[in-house]
């Protein structure tokens, strides 16, 4: 595996590459990578000629200063899992690397209500902060194909709609979510969940699928409301949990579903033990 620090290089590693009719696909992560990021590297394996991994903790999209310094880091790991699955490049950039001119928004893209609703209501700035850095990510690799995580949901429709707004010659790819055994999705911040908040927090899947058995068969407006307050119940029925939303929304819009024939998702965000974890599911 190449490992490259500087966004030149690599850029100029990969049009060579590119010049000689190889597919890049390309993995953005922050590390602390488990399953779900390396469900993300074998799928890119499989469908482009070469894996670009990078790992970068993003400080722009980190509303949080406290969330921030305590993401974790576990880079020799990292390199180690890469390495493992086959990885072809991983792409280490320091924050000057990405930031030379200082944290000054370039991407200058107005994603509307899908960056207001949901996790751009209770993160603010996290959604200009990501975006950001994609588009640089992007423009240094220059993929064929993105893959990313359907767990992000809002995350990937917002790079949806970035690809298409610049006009970017990149696919995206948006792949299901891995879970842990009892369902938990994983995430890179589970391993701040002690014992107790690890295992209530299974609780969060729980509820998505109980919601969507709950509609499997009727997905009338009142029902989906009912639904929703039910939900919404039954997760603050433990105490532990500090819910900030949890809304079933159109799947492509993120608007309240205005019928029951539409694409719905099922989206939550919740706090445990002080990490706060989101996830979400498909209802159709
Ligand atoms: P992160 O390192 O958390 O920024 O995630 C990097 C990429 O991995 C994003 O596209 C995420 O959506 C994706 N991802 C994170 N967790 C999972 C998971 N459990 N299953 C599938 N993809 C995931």
């Amino acid at each position: 595996m190449l490992i490259f620090e500087s966004s030149k290089k690599l850029k100029k590693h990969l049009n060579t590459l590119k010049a000689n009719g190889l597919t890049i696909g390309f993995v953005p992560t922050m590390g602390a990578l488990h399953d779900g990021h390396l469900s993300l590297i074998k799928t890119s394996k499989r469908a482009c000629k070469v894996t670009v991994c990078s790992i970068f903790v993003n400080p722009t999209q980190f509303n949080d200063k406290k969330d921030f310094e305590k993401y974790p880091n576990t880079i020799e790991n990292d390199k180690k899992l890469l390495k493992k699955v086959g990885c072809d490049i991983l792409f280490v950039p320091s924050v000057h690397e990405m930031y030379p001119n200082g944290f000054v928004n370039g991407t200058q893209v107005d994603f509307g209500f899908l960056a207001q609703t949901l996790e751009g209501e209770h993160r603010p700035g996290h959604f200009d902060g990501m975006a950001q850095i994609v588009y640089k990510l992007l423009k240094v690799v220059g993929p064929h194909q993105l893959f990313m995580g359907l767990k992000d949901y809002q995350q990937q429709l917002i790079v949806s709609e970035l690809i298409r707004k610049k006009r970017l010659a990149t696919r995206l790819v948006a792949l299901d979510t891995k879970r842990e055994k009892d369902g938990l999705a994983m995430s890179s911040r589970n391993v701040r969940l002690d014992k107790k908040s690890r295992k209530t927090a299974v609780e969060i899947s729980k509820t998505l699928k109980w919601i969507k058995n709950k509609v499997a068969r009727n997905k009338t407006k009142a029902v989906l409301t009912l639904t929703q307050q039910l939900g919404l119940e039954r997760l603050n029925g433990f105490k532990a949990f500090e819910v900030e939303y949890l809304e079933i929304r159109n799947a492509k819009t993120l608007q309240a579903p205005a019928s029951g024939r539409e694409k719905l998702v099922v989206l939550i965000a919740a706090k445990i033990g002080g990490v706060r974890l989101i996830d979400n599911m498909l209802l159709n």
